[in-house]
């Protein structure tokens, strides 16, 4: 009988991880053509060799106090997961709530261990004149962001302990999908949730239809973001379906010339036209759903989630996931940022723009074209410079389309 039941499991858990694998590759799949080659570009030729200092010095300290950052977070919550339930042993919050606590305890603690770093960053950023934020206004920017991951934080535990109430150790299963749910929720109003918005010129507007409609898609809102703190340039592509919007920073729309600004519409809309929010979300399920089952498996030796003392060693390897992610995290969000730069190639057939726009960007932004290997895999969310570069001339050798 235990035999029966344990192959039956093996037979799941198989029939679950080629599930997984085929749903990875579904969506892996892009339009960027297979076997395309990207000629090698050298960062000397991308930024004069005084820029290609700044813009190296300048990173190496970000990627540092990234890297310091990260191991201080993963201490204190170390440090949490450990010593942490003691804080509120006799609390009076009921069970849900002594975990919230616990959360939000969390959270503030490691905020301030965290400041530091960032009052760090903004005095390097603002020194090589990226951000004019005031350490004021990046304090109390900072406190609100904190006020917004308490609720989070208490939203996360709320589902987490009240599934684990009643279903003890099998929450994970409604959980990741509750989560899924709100991540999909939360792609959907975000356009919503960005500040400082106003309408882009007209020209512009009409421009970002042209290329909608080459791309399949309907007609898609262009808002410009005021971001008078910022010198560095940034556009996004927000929302779902109905709400599906393009953000550009002023800070590009002011200083980059019109056929560069195109490039950038032809990207943002292609994160639309080849579905990436879809696909982020979809990808997200396919972490989450092990991911909590891993917190489930972890927590049960303190009596699994349904316990507030279980709640500190969950962040803890919360966090730690998160971590092992990354790389993967990157290497996917990279793989879709090169179908948008091709799907842009694809619409604007204009390869001098892209690479002008790249180097441009580089060089205001302080981007390193081509950053060193660990930084690439731990850090970056965009191809490099050189390998954008690249792309544009490799569109070029083929012919366009
Ligand atoms: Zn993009």
């Amino acid at each position: 009988m235990a035999r029966r039941v344990a192959l039956a499991l093996a037979a799941l858990v198989a029939a679950l991880a080629a599930g997984w694998a085929i749903g990875a590759w579904w969506l892996w799949q892009t339009q960027v053509p297979s076997g395309l080659r990207l000629p090698e570009v050298a960062a000397t030729d991308v930024l004069s060799a005084a820029e290609l200092d700044e813009a190296r010095d300048y990173e190496r300290f970000l990627r540092f106090s990234f890297l310091g950052s990260l191991v201080v977070l993963l201490v204190v919550f170390g440090l949490y997961a450990r010593y942490g339930a003691r804080f509120v042993r006799e609390s009076a919050a009921g069970r849900i709530g002594t975990g919230m606590l616990l959360g939000m305890l969390g959270f503030a603690i490691l905020w301030l261990v965290q400041v530091p770093f960032g009052l760090l960053d903004l005095w390097w950023e603002r020194r090589h004149d990226v951000s004019e934020l005031g350490y004021g206004e990046w304090l109390v920017l900072n406190w609100f962001a904190l006020g917004g991951e308490f609720v989070f934080v208490c939203l996360a535990l709320l589902i987490v302990m009240g599934l684990a109430g009643p279903l003890r150790n099998w929450w994970w299963i409604p959980g990741a999908a509750v989560f899924v749910g709100l991540a999909t929720l939360f792609t959907f109003i975000s356009p919503y949730l960005i500040p400082a918005q106003v309408d882009a010129p007209p020209a512009l507007v009409a421009e970002a239809d042209r290329l909608a409609e080459e791309q399949g898609l309907p007609d898609i809102p262009v808002r410009v973001q005021e971001v008078d703190a910022y010198e560095a340039p940034n556009a996004a592509a927000t929302g779902l379906g109905p709400t599906r919007r393009i953000i550009l920073w002023n800070t590009l729309v002011d200083t980059f010339d019109g056929d560069e600004v195109r490039v950038v519409l032809a990207h943002e809309l292609g994160h639309h036209s080849s579905n990436h929010l879809w696909k982020s979300i979809a990808w997200y399920a396919l972490f989450a759903v092990p991911g909590a089952f891993l917190i489930a498996w972890a927590t049960r030796g303190r009596g699994g989630m349904r316990e507030p003392t279980a709640v500190p060693l969950a962040l803890l390897v919360l966090v730690l996931l998160q971590v092992l992610a990354l790389p993967a995290q990157n290497a996917i969000t990279r793989h879709m940022e090169a179908e948008a730069d091709w799907v842009a190639l694809e619409t604007t057939e204009d390869p001098e723009a892209a690479s002008r726009l790249f180097t441009d960007f580089s060089s205001a932004a302080l981007l390193d074209p081509s950053p060193p290997t660990w930084s690439y895999l731990l850090v970056e969310t965009h191809p490099s410079i050189a390998e954008r570069i690249g792309m544009a001339e490799a569109w070029r050798e083929r012919g366009g389309r």
